[in-house]
């Protein structure tokens, strides 16, 4: 038995016998998706592809289910008109469709009367915590990529867990999965600190007045990590940082005041943890590829990627430092939700998937996000429960408020 025990990975110890399982992803079409597909297909025959989910992705679906004959149901979560998908279905006769607002569940109920046994949630947003609470529901062990869900819901999901017998999650995002090996076999009173890094994203050395010109693909070059859009432009502000310490206190119950971050601009250690001997970490170079499979294959080990792997010789000089909450207001705002918790959390993820959205549409600048978030935070009543309608009535209220609110911002002329 291992010692630390997060609320909500339930964790064994690790087997090294080879037992297969057989995978649903939800978000196959996006950057998560498509790594885990990587995976995939580097170890033929160890993992089977039974179900998959796109939202309006059909060109990328059709691609996905040719690669892999093994796939038996598909999900096409968002709006198509019916004729499209009845045209799209025809093509792949062997595989059982679902569409509409419950296509996830569905889709996560065929799979497990097939015996899927494991979901990879890489589905982008809050978007994500319906199927979380179903695959929890089904028993699945759930991969998690998706860290809106956490936020937005982290002490449903947490309860969800607890009362479930078989379901268990891992985490996939990178310094989640890193904190996750660190704690395994440390007793959880031992740990001063746990310490997640940030790469500073591609204006770490800008002043604000230069950010007020940067333009969306300046947003989208980020420098160490290549991802889906969203996270991109959270990243460019470090609120995707603030983001994962919510996610990380949910994910091992680790209470604010024992969680940090530290920029560590090259983005080889992952996360760190202070015991009173010193610190512990975990580093690999940027890439996807270690923590996706590290997740899809626990309790088992992952295969072992050679071309992916450098020697710590070959490794750039590790650098850390403090976070400057004045250069990233962002991030504290983020960390302010976090330390308001009830609803605050819920209240920010929605501002920002908002205002990210907004950006990514060209219709706000870069430097307006945060003053957006703030916005619909000041106008938002925070409450405390445990029950999942408060948290999704709060998702939603804040929504709508930073639609409403985004009206009262300079409309952007040239800075697209
Ligand atoms: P992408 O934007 O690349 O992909 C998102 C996926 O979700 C696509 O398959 C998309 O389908 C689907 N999707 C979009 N909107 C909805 C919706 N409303 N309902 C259901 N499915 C939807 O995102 P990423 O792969 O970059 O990120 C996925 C999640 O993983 C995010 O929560 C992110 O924070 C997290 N994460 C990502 C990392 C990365 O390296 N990319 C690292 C760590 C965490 P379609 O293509 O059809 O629109
Ligand atoms: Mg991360």
């Amino acid at each position: 038995m291992l010692s630390w025990s997060p609320v909500s990975a339930q964790i064994v110890a690790p087997s090294r016998s080879r037992k297969t399982s057989k995978l649903v992803i939800l978000g196959a079409s996006g950057s998560i998706g498509t790594s885990t597909l990587d995976i995939l297909s580097r170890s033929p025959g160890e993992i089977e592809l039974v179900a998959v989910s796109v939202h309006s992705s059909l060109p990328r679906l059709a691609e996905i289910l040719t690669c892999f004959p093994s796939i038996k149901f598909a999900a096409i979560t968002g709006t198509q008109p019916p004729e499209s998908l009845t045209e799209f279905s025809k093509k792949f006769a062997g595989v059982k469709f679902f569409w509409g607002v419950h296509a996830a569940a569905e889709l996560l109920n065929a799979a497990r009367s097939e015996k899927a046994d494991t979901v990879i949630s890489a589905v982008v947003g809050a978007a994500g915590i319906a199927p979380t609470l179903r695959a929890i529901e089904l028993g699945y062990k759930i991969a998690l990529a998706n860290k809106e869900t956490m936020v937005t819901a982290g002490p449903v999901i947490e309860r969800a867990l607890a009362s479930s017998k078989d379901a268990s999650i891992v985490p996939v995002d990178s310094e989640h999965n890193a904190l996750f090996q660190l704690l395994l076999g440390l007793d959880a009173p031992h740990l001063k600190l746990a310490i997640l890094t940030a790469s500073g994203g591609p204006f770490l050395n800008r002043t604000p007045a230069e950010l007020k010109q940067v333009r969306r693909q300046d947003v989208l070059n980020h420098p160490t990590w290549s991802m889906g859009p969203k996270i991109t432009v959270d990243s460019a502000g470090l609120i995707n940082k603030g983001l994962e310490i919510i996610e990380a206190m949910h994910l091992f119950a680790i209470p604010l005041n024992r969680l940090d971050v530290l920029i560590h601009p090259v983005s080889h250690v992952h996360a760190l943890v202070e015991t009173a001997d010193g610190f512990r970490f975990m580093a690999n170079r940027p890439s996807m590829l270690f923590p996706i499979a590290h997740a899809l294959y626990f309790p088992q080990s992952p295969p072992v990627y050679p071309d992916v792997v450098t020697r710590p010789e070959a490794w750039p000089a590790l650098e850390f430092r403090k976070v400057d909450p004045v250069q990233f207001p962002g991030f504290a705002l983020c960390m302010e939700a976090a330390r308001n918790g009830g609803t605050a959390p819920a209240i920010f993820n929605a501002a920002n998937e908002i205002a990210a959205g907004l950006f990514l549409d060209g219709l706000i600048q870069f430097t307006d996000i945060p003053v957006l978030l703030e916005m619909v935070l000041s106008a938002s009543k925070i409450e405390q429960g445990s029950e999942l309608g408060l948290y999704l009535e709060a998702d939603a209220r804040a929504r709508e408020s930073a639609y409403a609110q985004s009206k009262r911002l300079t409309k952007v002329e040239e800075v697209v």
